[in-house]
């Protein structure tokens, strides 16, 4: 048996302090900043991930002036604190002595991340890894904007960012109410040249976690009504004929919202464990990682993982199968270790007595049917 507690206190919860929404709304970007910059004068820095690089249809709508900072952030990997820290200086070395007027993130949830630890530590000082945990973040960061142009992470409306720590091999964010962003742009027009196959990963982590906050012992009924709401959302998207519809587009972005404002509320699962270790171990990325999770399901989620196989083959969706073929017996290994570190989510699904369902053999049996 393993002790473990979930949260037992009154919550004290935090959500995003204000949103516009609706096809178009980026505009809205200039007269937000426009309030901040008349008010003092200083740097916008804008951090956008590094597909738009080359897009002048997004990048000729952002109201960037002379003085703000531009910055392309690379999302061929998950964000790293190494990558942070390094970012960080470059902000720092040229922006000395200048106010930061806001820190504006614009992409999917790898960036919309960077951007919330970057407005974090340049009010905090040190580096990305010292916020690392629970509430260690000691003063507001620098406004925060989020633009995101792909729905389904929930990094818009949390309360964390989500970095990798090579050096300890901790996958872990910045949790304080501090890391929440102070202002969404939601607008459904900046996900429309998104990938198919990613669409639907991303989104699936909505759905995914909002089914694992659902199925838990630990109950908020906030965290639930948020939970069953994007449920509801992602169900009338993935059952579609068209899945990235002008409306269907809108409806997931919203779905995405509601799940990350459910993430303070509640606890994942089975799914998440298993896909921490896919991340972990083998590389693969956070949502697709939930979505190879999701096809050795069927034990502990069967309704749903009916619903997932239906959702896959509407929208024929391609998913790496067998990933742990061939697998040596020390990688094994490592995957049952990152699994089972997952302490709260698996008491939250299987109790305090998880560890004698969750044995070596029955991990790995479970991994092998991906
Ligand atoms: P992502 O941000 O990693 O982006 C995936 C790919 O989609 C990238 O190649 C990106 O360039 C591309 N992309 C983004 N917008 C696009 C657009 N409009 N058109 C075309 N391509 C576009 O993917 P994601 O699934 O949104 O985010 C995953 C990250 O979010 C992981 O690092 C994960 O750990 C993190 N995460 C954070 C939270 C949180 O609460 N903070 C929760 C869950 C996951
Ligand atoms: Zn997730």
């Amino acid at each position: 048996m393993v002790d473990i507690e979930l949260e037992t206190t009154y919550l004290n919860s935090k959500n995003v302090g204000q949103y516009v929404y609706g096809v178009g709304s980026l505009k809205s970007l200039e007269s937000i900043l426009a309030s901040r910059r008349n008010s003092s004068s200083g740097v916008v820095i804008f951090l956008v991930d590094g597909y738009f690089e080359h897009n002048d249809h997004l990048l000729k709508k952002l109201p960037v002036n002379d003085h703000d900072r531009l910055i392309f952030v690379s999302v061929s990997s998950e964000p790293t604190t190494t990558y942070v820290n390094a970012l960080l200086k470059k902000i720092v070395s040229t922006t000395k002595g200048q106010k930061n007027l806001a820190v504006v993130g614009i992409g999917g949830g790898s960036t919309l991340d960077v951007a919330k630890a970057i407005s974090n530590l340049l009010t905090n000082g040190g580096c990305a890894e010292d916020y690392q945990g629970w509430d260690l973040v000691r003063v507001p960061g620098v406004y925060k904007i989020g633009v995101p142009t792909l729905s389904g992470t929930g990094a818009e409306a949390s309360r964390t960012c989500v970095m990798i720590n090579k050096e300890n091999g901790k996958k872990l964010g910045m949790n304080s109410e501090y890391t929440v962003f102070d202002q969404l742009i939601l607008d459904p027009d900046l996900t429309a040249t998104v990938p198919e196959n990613q669409y639907f990963y991303s989104g699936m982590d909505t759905w995914i976690h909002c089914v694992e906050a659902l199925k838990g012992s630990y109950r908020h009924p906030i965290g639930d009504a948020f939970s069953n709401q994007a449920i509801g959302l992602c169900r009338e998207v993935f059952d579609s004929n068209e899945m990235m519809s002008d409306s269907n587009r809108g409806k997931l972005m919203v779905a995405s919202y509601l799940g990350g404002s459910a993430i303070a509320n509640s606890y994942v699962g089975v799914v998440h464990p298993f896909s921490a270790g896919l991340s972990v171990v083998l590389n693969l990325p956070h949502c697709l990682a939930n979505c190879v999770t999701m096809m050795a399901m069927e034990p502990y989620y069967p309704k749903e993982y009916g619903e997932f196989r239906t959702f896959i083959d509407r929208n024929e969706i391609v998913l790496p199968r067998d990933v742990c073929q061939g697998l040596s017996d020390a990688q094994f290994d490592a995957l049952y270790r990152a699994t089972i570190v997952h302490e709260k989510p698996l008491t939250n699904a299987l109790g305090t007595g998880f560890s004698s369902e969750m044995t070596k053999t029955r991990v790995r049996e479970l991994f092998e049917r991906m």
